[in-house]
């Protein structure tokens, strides 16, 4: 059997993480077994299904480079194929025609509440004859879900989960409008798209039971279900916007790499032994549903960034500076000079070690392009100059100009030799040289600094910050 996944969203908002999960995991499923992972976009609900929200689910998945198969199947494009199937559950016997009125129906379910029963219509056109139905009424199409025993699922992360059949609703397929509803729609999609597994959040596994009957009321194949606990916040409770963001693009804008993402969303509630870190490749050879945890995963946000921490000093240099790119032009409000990327990229090997996010980067890059402006805004930095600092810093200046040649190793030595000629530890010059040079009293090591700043600049600098003091 060739393994065929889906990812069903509905495009009423952004990517969710936890949807991302969800295609994720059935992504790496599809992959791992070399088979099928196909999109289909629910967008049956016309009224909250947007174009905007098509997009931003497109360009997420394409961001987390989950790439589908086959052409994206939008499911309103299939209502014809779905009325279809709900008449032809009619011809054979396994769904009815139901004339109850709105306001009979609002009885029933009073009444059902009374009972404490979870079934909401009480079946009363089951087996009525149809000749019985009132003049001028439009009817819903309702499947005739089994009566007595229970329904087993075996569920591929739950286990084996079981409902009385007793709690199963006749539910509607076609409405009276004539249009289908949710539940047939994807089970008709999942057919007809030839799932053979479904890999989803377990807020999906009371669907599951009923989407079961209609799979067997068609006589189709039914595809193993795999339901995944939810995402939860650091509280315990299901992740929302109130635990910060949850949209896939304000990762991105957070300034997230997408493999750092994919490892963490693999992570949540999918485990290797104690590996942490976790390639692309590795996921797709190892990943399996055996793997994937029974309880809720907790998201935390330290991870995610000690991840992304992780691959952004794997990254590739040319790549960061790609990224970081418009975030420093849009700090200094005009596109770089080909100087400054060249300054920058010769910044980055110091650089992307000290960062957790691609907006980390591009504000600690950015003194490689803007000279710090003095009295220092950075209190810690600002102390490092007061005192002796800026008339040693003047002094210094001298032997750095005649530094030759210009590279991190000949400085380090020449700086060593001025500390040590003034009885003076390194840090008392390094410290002040960082503040003036960086504007920071963090940054990478001041002797690169240096290099990548050049002779002309350093001086500049250590001039304009003798001069404030
Ligand atoms: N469209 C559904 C959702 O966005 C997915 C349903 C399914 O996976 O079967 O939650």
């Amino acid at each position: 059997m060739s393994v065929v996944t889906r990812f069903p969203p509905s495009p009423t908002g952004y990517l969710h993480i936890g949807s991302a999960r969800t295609a994720l995991f059935n992504w790496l499923f599809a992959r791992h077994h070399g088979g099928r992972f196909r999109l289909r976009i629910e967008d049956t609900d016309r009224a909250r299904s947007t174009q905007d929200a098509v997009d931003a689910i497109i360009k997420g998945l394409e961001w987390l480079e989950l790439d589908w198969d086959g052409d994206i199947v939008f499911q309103s494009h299939n209502a014809e194929r779905h009325v279809a199937v709900a008449n032809e559950l009619l011809a054979r016997g396994q769904a009815y025609r139901c004339y109850a009125s709105p306001e009979e129906l609002a009885e029933m379910r009073i009444a059902a509440k009374a009972a404490g029963s979870p079934v909401l219509y009480d079946r009363r056109w089951r087996d009525r004859d149809p000749a019985d139905a009132p003049e001028g009424v439009r009817p819903v199409i309702r499947i005739k879900m089994p009566l007595e025993g229970e329904t087993v699922i075996d569920d591929l992360v739950q286990g084996p989960v079981r409902v009385d059949n007793a709690q199963l609703d006749d539910f509607v397929l076609l409405r009276a409008d004539g249009t289908p509803t949710y539940m047939l729609s994807v089970v008709v999609d999942d057919h007809d798209m030839g799932m053979t597994h479904v890999i989803r959040g377990d807020d999906h596994l009371n669907n599951a039971f009923r989407q079961y009957h209609l799979f067997k009321a068609m006589d189709w194949p039914i595809p193993a279900f795999a339901h995944i606990p939810l995402i939860h916040g650091a509280d315990g409770q299901k992740l929302s916007k109130r635990h910060g963001a949850v949209g896939v693009e304000a990762y991105r804008a957070l300034g997230y790499l997408p493999e750092a993402m994919r490892n963490y969303l693999l992570r949540l509630g999918w485990s290797h032994g104690d590996d942490e870190i976790i390639s692309t490749e590795q996921a797709v050879a190892w990943f399996g549903l055996d793997a994937v945890g029974r309880s809720a995963a907790r998201f935390d946000l330290d991870r995610l960034e000690s991840l992304n921490a992780h691959y952004l000093r794997e990254a590739d240099d040319a790549r960061l500076l790609a990224l970081i790119d418009p975030l420093l032009a849009d700090r200094v409000q005009r596109p770089l000079s080909d100087d400054e990327r060249t300054r920058v990229a010769a910044g980055l090997p110091g650089l992307k070690t000290r960062a957790k996010t691609l907006v980390e980067l591009a504000d600690n890059a950015l003194f490689y392009i803007v000279p710090p402006s003095f009295p220092l805004a950075n209190a810690k930095a600002a102390k490092l100059l007061e005192g002796e600092a800026a008339a040693l810093l003047a002094d210094m200046a001298i032997e750095i100009a005649a530094v030759a040649p210009w590279d991190a190793a000949t400085i380090e030595e020449a700086l060593r030799a001025a500390a040590e000629r003034r009885g003076l530890g390194l840090g008392k010059l390094a410290q002040p040289l960082r503040a003036a040079l960086t504007g920071s009293n963090a940054s990478p090591g001041v002797f690169e600094v240096m290099a990548v700043l050049g002779r002309d600049a350093v001086l500049a600098r250590i001039a304009a910050a003798s001069k404030q003091h």
